[in-house]
């Protein structure tokens, strides 16, 4: 089964793209994460990304779909795949059909996590992760260690997480990214909405019930 997750920074997609994935029994590719390894190796495309990223701007599209289309090609993917924070304009979702179509395959469906905004901003802004395993915390200051038991890393604000580049990254949703949402409720793809507020566990089951409307998440 092949599944988008889209939605505001901070609704959410990365921690239940996480336990989709694991429910279903396929990989997760987060473009984000991708990119924050590539700054951390100090390759070509984490130095070309570093700037956007930092301020919150969205990274070229091509850069984009370069790693959708590797990642996509990996032998690994071929049973499914959850799409965290990609795609995040018109173009991007023109190229994944592209590349879907090259192998073959189709999305099955898109997820809509709905959040207001001053939700998205209290929790960016209370946000820290681990430096070195990268999950997310909140309500942890940044220096604590990190809870994950045997970790041993110090909790940090992402960059991104500063209050200008949060406004940075709200503008680039409304103006590139939401206009996505049209896009695919034009294409016919299956197109779900959810409520991405309340607990973790309650969010995680109220997607899996909303996916099984897609047809394949319970075969
Ligand atoms: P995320 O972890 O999904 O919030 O992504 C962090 C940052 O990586 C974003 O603010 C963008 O700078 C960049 N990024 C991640 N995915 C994309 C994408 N699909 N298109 C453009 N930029 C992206």
């Amino acid at each position: 089964m092949n599944i988008l997750l889209l939605g505001p920074p901070g609704a959410g997609k990365g921690t239940q793209g996480e336990r989709i994935a694991e429910r279903l029994g396929v990989p997760k590719v987060a473009t984000g994460d991708v990119l924050r390894a590539a700054v951390r190796e100090g390759t070509g495309m984490g130095l070309a990304a570093k700037g956007f990223m930092d301020r919150g701007a969205l990274v070229p599209d091509d850069v984009i779909l370069g790693i959708v289309k590797e990642a996509l090609e990996a032998p690994a993917m071929a049973r499914g795949v959850v799409l965290d924070g990609v795609v995040r304009t018109v173009p991007q979702a023109e190229g994944l059909r592209r590349v879907f179509s090259e192998l073959g395959r189709s999305l099955d469906c898109v997820l809509l996590f709905e959040i207001a905004d001053e939700e998205v901003v209290r929790r960016l802004g209370g946000r820290t992760v681990c430096e070195r395993c990268q999950t997310p915390y909140m309500g942890k200051a940044p220096g604590d260690p990190c809870p994950k038991p045997g970790c041993g890393g110090k909790l940090v604000r992402r960059k991104d997480d500063e209050p200008e580049a949060i406004r940075t990254r709200m503008r680039a949703y409304r103006e590139q990214t939401e206009p996505v949402i049209a896009w695919y409720r034009g294409d016919g793809t299956t197109f779900l909405e959810v409520d991405a507020l309340g607990d973790v566990e309650e969010i995680t089951e109220r997607v899996m019930t909303r996916l099984a409307q897609c047809g394949e998440a319970n075969g």
